[in-house]
């Protein structure tokens, strides 16, 4: 294959890792183009769970996957992903395939509404919590908004200081566009 855009890569790393049947979380709705992938690759008998706080995004992202008609296999919650760990159902803890972060603020909607540090790393540190052990962590950073920098540089800490022995912590990065351009953070659970 070819040197693939942040999000190709993304899409490719979680392809790698998502059966069919398996639980998965977008962290993000936005638009929903992370839960299509997600509901595709999971099949009728998996499941997507969807965060996001804006009511246009649960909205624009349900009649997404309801056009594709996947929607059936799909919950989306208006709600923070810092309420990951109590949003899933019990029986799903630590048994989650992959869950997909992409950070920032909704094109085309207000963009003042951002994912910030705080929230953030405690639904990071949460989703490590959902995954079962071979199971992935994307994130998306976008470090080009106003907080984005401090927020990219917070994740970045935190996957930076994961142990070794039990995580598998890579970062996926142009170097050669400008420093604002997005980047992967990935993780994998040993
Ligand atoms: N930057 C990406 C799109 C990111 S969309 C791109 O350019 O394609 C990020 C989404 O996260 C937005 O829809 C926003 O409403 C949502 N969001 C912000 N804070 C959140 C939170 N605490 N929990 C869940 N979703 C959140």
């Amino acid at each position: 294959m070819g040197i693939l855009s942040v999000i190709s890569f993304a899409h490719q790393l979680v392809r790698s890792k998502v059966r069919e049947g398996d639980v998965v979380v977008d962290a993000t709705l936005g638009n929903g183009n992370d839960a299509l992938f997600l509901a595709q690759l999971v099949g009728p008998r998996g499941h997507v769970y969807g965060f996001d706080v804006q009511e246009a995004a649960i909205a624009s992202s349900l009649a997404r996957l309801e056009r594709e008609g996947v929607a059936a296999r799909c919950s989306l919650l208006l709600e923070s992903h810092s309420a990951l760990p109590s949003a899933l159902p019990a029986s799903v803890q630590g048994k989650v395939a992959a869950i997909m972060f992409n950070l920032g603020y909704l094109p085309g909607a207000d963009e003042t509404v951002i994912t910030l540090p705080q929230s953030t790393l405690t639904a990071l540190s949460a989703a490590m919590e959902m995954l079962r052990s071979d199971g992935l962590l994307s994130i998306i950073v976008y470090p080009g908004h106003p907080g984005g920098d401090t927020e990219a540089a917070a994740v970045e800490a935190w996957a930076s200081a994961l142990p070794q022995p039990d995580f598998q912590v890579m970062c996926y990065r142009s170097l050669n566009r400008k420093a604002e351009a997005p980047y992967g953070i990935f993780v994998s659970k040993k």
